[in-house]
């Protein structure tokens, strides 16, 4: 820590421009479910980074992935093909039964190279007027233009100028508001398979339903944002397939890099083969630490049982919630599928955060009142049990 600084959190104000609201923690190491902070106080982490720890913290086949490349080489450019991508892509595209990856460094990136993708397939196709992106109310996409311009919540937007157009936002689950905005002007309908950061909602089998029937009818290609959905958070490899969604392009990124920076663009073949030397790029992505890091996770993901594992936790943590909010008036109905889940709250959803936070465990919200929970996929039967006992003890603190 800098001298002139008393604690983490001043030295993190003083010194990084602050655009995020941080809790005043040093964590020191993490293994498994669990960080630890300079204290010795252990936290059980129900974040995961944000969905990006899938395995959790530490995990051995992770770190001997990126100590084996580390040795190797740690960058290369896109110039030549490599073996970790090459392992990844075909691990991926096995997983997923998409034909053709793209690689690049984080979510919003994902989905700029997806929107891009998009646009182009029409483009070369001579159907220049198909450029129009319509997109969901309260959805996030990320924070670079094109993907904010997709994103459905104009708070994010605003001060920063004019944005890529031709997007537009349609109520979530409303099949006639969607009905009505697609046309043959529509390039593609974007989507999370479940609506992660605006508030853990999922879609309506019409919604599905609605979108193939739309996407046959008018020829536009379905972009499914899996940066939060995909690599098992749902019980299954993608989101959009345990729903039915009959999908042309989707984005990943988050868990898919086990920890380090990694986004990928996975596309049908007829996408892949209007798309040319040049079009599009990136100097970093597809980093070959990051692709190690992210066959590693695969591989485990994938591995027998884990997603079996992945539902049955999900039902011992959905039960446990319902059970709490038949105990605290202030809570609300469960949201949510897999280990992705949420719960509302009548409370300050920040009050309920700092009080599991004191207790020993770290959550995190999504939209207005939804507590979210994002345990790591291979988070234990114990764990499940021990983060809904801190939250009980938490819950009876704030009421
Ligand atoms: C996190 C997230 C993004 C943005 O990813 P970054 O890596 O932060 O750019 C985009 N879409 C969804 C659904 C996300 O959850």
């Amino acid at each position: 820590m800098a001298q002139s600084f008393t604690n983490f959190k001043d030295a993190d104000s003083q010194l990084l421009a602050s655009l995020y609201g941080k809790a005043d923690l040093n964590f020191v190491s993490g293994k498994g479910s669990y960080l630890e902070d300079a204290s010795g106080k252990r936290y059980l982490d129900f974040v995961s980074g944000i969905a990006v720890n899938a395995l959790g913290h530490c995990h051995p086949s992770i770190q001997k992935a990126i100590a084996e490349q580390a040795e190797k080489f740690m960058h290369i450019s896109n110039l030549y093909p490599n073996k970790p991508q090459i392992d990844f892509a075909e691990k991926l595209l096995a997983a997923s039964g998409f034909d053709k990856a793209f690689f690049c460094n984080s979510g919003t990136e994902a989905n700029e190279g997806a929107i891009k993708f998009a646009r182009k397939y029409f483009n070369r196709k001579g159907l220049i007027e198909k450029q129009r992106i319509v997109t969901f109310v309260n959805s996030f996409h990320g924070r670079t233009f094109a993907a904010l311009s997709a994103t459905g919540q104009p708070a994010l937007r605003e001060g920063f100028g004019p944005m890529p157009g031709e997007f537009e936002h349609v109520v979530w689950n409303d099949t006639n508001a969607l009905c009505k905005a697609v046309n043959e002007s529509t390039c593609a309908i974007m989507l999370e398979p479940l609506a992660a950061e605006g508030g853990v909602m999922t879609i309506s089998e019409e919604m599905v339903k609605t979108i193939n029937e739309l996407r046959e009818k008018f020829n536009c290609l379905v972009i499914a944002d899996e940066v939060q959905t995909g690599v098992g958070r749902l019980g299954t490899f993608l989101g959009s397939s345990k729903y039915g969604l009959n999908v042309d392009i989707v984005s990943l990124a988050k868990a898919v890099g086990g920890g380090l920076p990694l986004g990928v663009v996975l596309m049908r073949s007829h996408v892949a083969e209007m798309l040319k030397p040049g079009d599009h790029g990136t100097t970093f992505g597809g980093n070959p630490l990051a692709c190690a890091a992210g066959l590693a996770v695969v591989n485990e993901v994938l591995s027998s049982g884990f997603l079996e594992s992945v539902l049955e936790r999900s039902e011992e943590l959905k039960a446990g919630l319902a059970k709490l909010a038949e105990k605290y008036s202030f809570l609300g109905n469960v949201h949510g599928d897999g280990l992705l889940l949420g719960i509302e709250t009548e409370k300050p959803v920040a009050e309920l955060i700092a009080s599991a936070r004191e207790n020993g465990l770290l959550v995190h919200r999504a939209g207005a009142n939804v507590l979210r929970l994002l345990p790591p996929l291979n988070v234990s039967k114990e764990e499940v049990k021990e983060a809904l006992s801190i939250l009980d003890k938490s819950c009876s603190l704030v009421s």
